[in-house]
């Protein structure tokens, strides 16, 4: 500005001068309406952040309005430069997404509750910072790159404006700068943006070393301006007398790049082949290869020192020939030629794929992104190597893992869908095993949940609380499924010793013998006879009902084999029975075919007497002493007083496809009239009740108008028993029936 016209002119604020160069910036590329938007969102932004003030005391507006700037300098699409300016409303002011989605539409909504969530994460630990399950997890997290690349526009202002900043906070914020968005940047081809966060994050972490290499460069550049100059003058020169088309320009290598060469290679600035350079722009891939034949046959190629990225290009999709070479005087130089279009993804990287095209606006998205994927297919095939930017995009275009979060903000990663239990036993087994229940970013789920990327997951756990076999249905890692199976195994043989010595000891008194008479090492003799290494195994194949204890016994005590066949014999002879043992000692197969224990193939069980369940009804299981497991009706009054035992419980399930029926006790009261008993036993016969027991009295309670009909009935399940009761109750002086307990 001259003199005259800053007289007259009013004051321009630096708001008011920097909106103007973003809007002018948008309306030399855009059309109207995309000037109209920007309008909009500034206003917009305008409003909700009046009267907030950065640290620096400048108001807050100016920090949007330069991430925008930003944004439209490197060419981005309109709904990224609306995000730029909105990016803080909903974190800083009252506005909702809900808002910005009636007022913006839904890619600006989408990208900046994207932004906002990003500004949610912390990054506590230094390992968790530099992990690149984080970096890979921030790309994961956002379903539209945009949101990344506005993020980076933010960070990056507040890196150009940390002075304002408190030491400590300066500190924190270029730590994780350095590990955090400038491996992103880079992931994402973004040279320019990648350079400057790192010489930023290097100046405030450490101050000297940054001043000391930033002058020592500067003075090599300085010393060496001349001879760059009559270098590049040469190799214009003989481009143009080639026809190749090219700019040339000088180029020092970046401070923080050359720094971290010194410390890793050990050597002096003086050494730094690569501080100086040429860089040869030219329009296609031939001219490329062409310029680098003229630089070889000018001067003399340093061996080793050739790299032909255009042919393998790096995992972030750079591009370019480099060449060192020795120039007049015997002071090499380094060379690099690339195409116009590899300078731009060079510079831009994934940014360069969103550049607003005239006229394609509406299917612009999502022509870039295939566009975008169409490319990364070509340039994976002729990759050697892939790398760790193909598995980091894979993650961000398939996301087949869900990145979560303790409360404390620790990472887990996790398979795609896995579950709340996967999480536990990702922390911890213990975790896992005492898992009860989890809550997902603050809201109680169930255990079957299918996490997502960004769930804050609580365990909510209890002491000694054993994992159930159902999380087997759902869970996703390889972890908690060999945790769950073997916690389950080891309980489930738990339960089974217990139950085979408890029965071995019943078993032997019920035939009067004494298990004193013996001792450890006959014991010892009968599991190895079974092939047991230990009585333990042995008791747990009691358990499990393998094999009798009887059959034990009678190896045990071969003196007493007597006694017991004789008892056998006395048992098995009379009518052998149709239906299922309930006898205390009886086999395990018989009882077998009926129920089963729920994921253990072969334990001891046998229904209990006081509520005699059949099938259908809803059962429960407790382990009994001696004479495994007991199944009652879940609304038999013994379960009330059994379950205070609850690490007794068991469950248990009716055996599939089994035809037994099961013997019902049942009395019918009725009037006491001819012809009564006919008619219910044809009753009992229409619906395939077998009666076993039927016997009828009087009932002295009503002075002999009465009858009492105890009858017991081969029912099949539950069905069944109601459909009998019912029919009982329709024949006409039928008062009630019941069953009885
Ligand atoms: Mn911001």
């Amino acid at each position: 500005m001259d003199e005259v016209s800053s007289e007259q002119a009013p004051e321009v604020s630096p708001i008011e001068r920097q909106y103007k160069l973003l809007e002018d910036s948008v309306r030399a590329t855009r059309r109207e309406e995309d000037v109209e938007a920007l309008r909009r969102a500034f206003a917009f932004a305008e409003q909700h952040h009046s009267g907030q003030k950065r640290v620096s005391g400048e108001p807050y507006l100016i920090h949007p309005l330069e991430v925008a700037n930003i944004l439209a300098s490197m060419n981005m699409d309109i709904i990224t430069i609306q995000t730029g300016l909105l990016h803080d409303v909903v974190e800083d002011t009252g506005v909702t997404v809900e808002e910005i989605r009636k007022l913006f539409g839904e890619d600006v909504a989408r990208c900046v509750d994207g932004v906002t969530k990003l500004a949610k994460l912390k990054f506590y630990s230094r390992e968790e910072r530099q992990a690149e399950s984080v970096r890979k997890m921030l790309l994961a997290m956002v379903d539209d790159i945009r949101v990344v690349i506005v993020k980076l526009a933010d960070r990056l202002h507040n890196m150009r404006t940390l002075d304002a900043l408190p030491p400590e906070r300066q500190q924190r914020i270029a730590q994780e700068t350095l590990e955090i968005y400038a491996p992103i940047a880079h992931r994402l081809g973004m040279g320019k943006i990648r350079g400057e966060l790192e010489d930023l994050s290097f100046k405030y972490l450490e101050p000297e070393a940054f001043a000391e290499l930033t002058v020592a460069i500067e003075s090599k550049r300085l010393a060496n301006e001349e001879f760059l100059v009559e270098i590049r003058r040469a190799v214009e020169q003989k481009l143009g007398r080639e026809n190749i088309p090219a700019r040339v320009e000088g180029r020092v290598k970046r401070t923080y790049s050359v720094y971290q060469k010194l410390k890793r290679q050990k050597i002096s600035i003086d050494q730094v082949y690569d501080l100086l350079a040429l860089r040869i722009i030219t329009d296609s891939v031939r001219n490329c290869y062409g310029a680098l034949g003229i630089i070889h046959n000018e001067w003399h190629p340093i061996p080793g020192r050739i790299k032909d990225f255009i042919a393998i290009p790096r995992p972030n999709l750079y591009q370019s020939l480099h060449t060192s070479v020795i120039g007049p005087g015997g002071v090499s130089f380094e060379v690099q030629i690339r195409t116009d279009e590899m300078h731009r993804i060079a510079e831009e990287g994934i940014a360069a794929h969103w550049k607003y095209k005239e006229g394609k606006k509406g299917a612009a998205r999502d022509e870039q992104q295939i566009a975008w994927l169409r490319q990364l297919v070509e340039w994976q095939k002729e990759m050697h190597d892939p790398g760790e930017f193909m598995s980091t995009l894979k993650v961000d275009l398939y996301p087949e893992e869900a990145y979560c979060f303790t409360p404390k903000g620790k990472v887990i990663v996790l398979p795609r869908d896995a579950s709340p239990i996967d999480f536990a036993y990702a922390i911890h087994s213990d975790v896992g095993n005492c898992c009860v229940g989890a809550k997902v970013n603050g809201r109680i789920v169930p255990l079957k949940y299918n996490l997502k990327n960004g769930d804050v997951v609580e365990i909510l756990t209890q002491k000694e609380h054993l994992p159930s076999k159902d999380w087997l249905g759902f869970v996703k890692t390889s972890r908690a499924r060999n945790k769950i199976k073997h916690v389950i195994n080891t309980t489930e043989r738990a339960k089974a010793i217990e139950i085979g010595e408890k029965y071995l000891e019943k078993e032997a008194r019920r035939f009067g013998v004494s298990l004193k008479r013996i001792t450890r090492a006959d014991l010892e003799a009968v599991a190895a006879d079974y092939g047991f290494a230990k009585i333990e195994d042995l008791h747990a194949a009691l358990g499990y009902g393998r094999f009798s204890a009887r059959q034990v016994l009678l190896k045990l005590l071969p003196e007493s084999a007597a006694a017991l066949e004789k008892e056998e014999a006395e048992k098995s002879a009379p009518a052998p029975a149709a239906y299922p043992q309930q006898q205390p000692g009886g086999t395990a197969d018989a009882s077998d075919l009926v129920i089963k224990v729920k994921g253990i193939d072969d334990l001891l069980v046998y229904r209990a007497k006081c509520c005699n369940p059949i099938r259908g009804e809803a059962i429960v299981g407790y382990v009994t002493r001696g004479k495994g497991i007991a199944v009652h009706s879940t609304n038999c009054s013994n379960v009330q007083n059994l379950m205070y035992e609850i690490e007794r419980k068991i469950d248990v399930e009716w055996a599939r496809a089994a035809t037994e029926s099961f013997p019902v006790k049942m009395v019918v009261y009725t009037d006491d009239r001819p012809g009564m008993l006919n008619q219910l036993t044809s009753v009992l016969f229409s619906e395939n009740a077998n009666i076993r027991t039927f016997e009828a009295q009087s009932d002295s309670s009503r002075n002999g108008e009465g009858a009492i009909i105890n009858m017991t009935l081969d029912i099949k399940d539950k069905k069944q028993l109601e459909r009998v009761t019912a029919a009982t109750r329709r024949v006409s002086g039928v008062r009630d029936v019941e069953r009885v307990q």
